[in-house]
């Protein structure tokens, strides 16, 4: 395999810089692959759906075992459009956290509806079972949790809620790709579910795309005539859509990349398995809280992220940046206090763990590349943050990859 850059040696590797996430690594695997994924595509010029779309689709409803998928350009349109499917508009209430990206509650804006914000657990980051219960009025449409970070959310309590109600849930998968929830998917968890393929995501494209899965032959037929303007073919329209579409080309790089998803799920799960150990063998342990996993989910790690507590975060954050290893806080905003949000009415301390884990959140890297070597870089990187005086020595673990 050719490479630009020679391999870092071992001793330059423990003192180079750690990105949050590198995904030129990544790309040096399945470049090839990737290149002529692209010039097969290029060669037939066909760029809009087809067979490359199709075949990705497929893929995807084999992997998360849902019988139908509908590529579009983002997992932001996948939300829109999942919405728009359940007809939800002006004057109804969707249930979602307010410790998301803004892309979960901004799309149920974009179609008129209202975003009602409920507290979370501050053991998983997602949705608290209980408040969505809680806050289910006349007017609740769906209910839409969040598989943060790559943890699904608590979904036996949500669908009781759901059930009791006569009410959809629509996952927000967007980081959940290869996540599971008593054994199955996400993708499968919920009446529809919305991934990304933002290149950050766990599977990512070369650009923006994302998809939508459900089993629900009626939902996925209109999904698929909402993505071209609702239209029925030739230029027949029987509602108002989108132009929302995943290119063939995303689909064809897609495609390579799916094949390879289980194995750096993996990687990323024996990664966040190392930090504990290389946490508890420095005493770094005492001073964070480690990313807890419900015993229901399988984690995938899209992002590692521990609390730092008593207000010492930013300066954790503050050193990290200065020792150049990436770290980065997700949310440092709640989406109940955004500006645009304003209009909704709530206040400060309204939700105080989305609160409380804005202000204590920080996200350490954990792509499958990183190897061990960098790993201790982050660790005693942190240690020194804490000022933790290191109990033992860090135990020197091999290359995971010779040079
Ligand atoms: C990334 C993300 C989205 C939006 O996906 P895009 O493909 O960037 O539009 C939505 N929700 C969550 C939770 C996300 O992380």
């Amino acid at each position: 395999m050719s490479r630009d850059i020679l391999p870092l040696s071992a001793a330059a590797l423990a003192t180079a810089p750690v990105p949050l996430i590198d995904l030129v690594e990544q790309f040096e695997e399945i470049g090839d692959e990737v290149r002529s994924a692209v010039d097969r595509v290029l060669s037939t010029q066909k760029f809009i759906l087809g067979d490359d779309v199709a075949d990705f689709e497929n893929q995807v409803a084999t992997f998360c075992d849902s019988r139908h998928a509908i590529g579009c350009a983002s997992g932001t349109d996948a939300l829109v459009l999942a919405l728009m499917a359940l007809d939800i508009g002006p004057g109804d209430e969707v249930i979602t956290t307010p410790y998301t990206f803004f892309a979960t509650a901004s799309c149920i804006h974009r179609v008129g509806a209202t975003p009602v914000f409920v507290d979370i657990d501050p053991a998983t980051f997602n949705l608290d079972p209980a408040a969505v219960d809680a806050a289910v009025t006349s007017r609740t449409r769906a209910i839409m949790p969040v598989h943060l970070f790559g943890q699904c959310a608590d979904m036996d309590p949500l669908w009781r809620t759901a059930v009791r109600n006569g009410l959809p849930i629509i996952e927000d998968a967007a980081q959940a790709i290869g996540s599971t929830y008593g054994g199955r998917q996400a993708g499968v968890l919920g009446t529809m579910c919305c991934f990304s393929f933002f290149p950050t995501k766990n599977l990512g494209g070369a650009g923006d795309g994302g998809m939508v899965t459900t089993d629900d032959p009626e939902l996925a037929a209109r999904l698929k005539r909402l993505r071209v303007h609702g239209d029925v073919g030739r230029y027949e329209h029987v509602e108002v859509g989108l132009n929302s579409r995943l290119d063939a080309l995303q689909a064809a790089i897609l495609s390579v990349k799916l094949r390879r998803l289980s194995d750096w799920t993996t990687g990323r799960q024996m990664n966040a398995a190392r930090y504990q150990k290389l946490f508890e063998a420095t005493g770094v342990s005492e001073h964070l809280v480690f990313p807890a996993t419900h015993p229901a989910c399988g984690h995938s790690y899209n992002q590692f992220v521990v609390r730092i507590e008593d207000g010492r975060r930013d300066d954790v954050l503050k050193s990290l940046q200065a020792q150049q290893i990436g770290c980065a806080v997700y949310y440092p905003k709640p989406l109940h206090l955004q500006k645009c949000f304003e209009h909704l009415g709530c206040k400060p301390g309204q939700f105080p763990e989305a609160e409380r884990a804005s202000a204590e959140s920080l996200a350490l890297p954990i792509y499958a590349e990183l190897g061990a070597i960098r790993q201790e870089r982050v660790v005693r990187g942190l240690a020194h943050a804490l000022d933790v005086e290191q109990a033992a020595p860090i135990i020197s673990l091999p290359a995971r990859k010779a040079a």
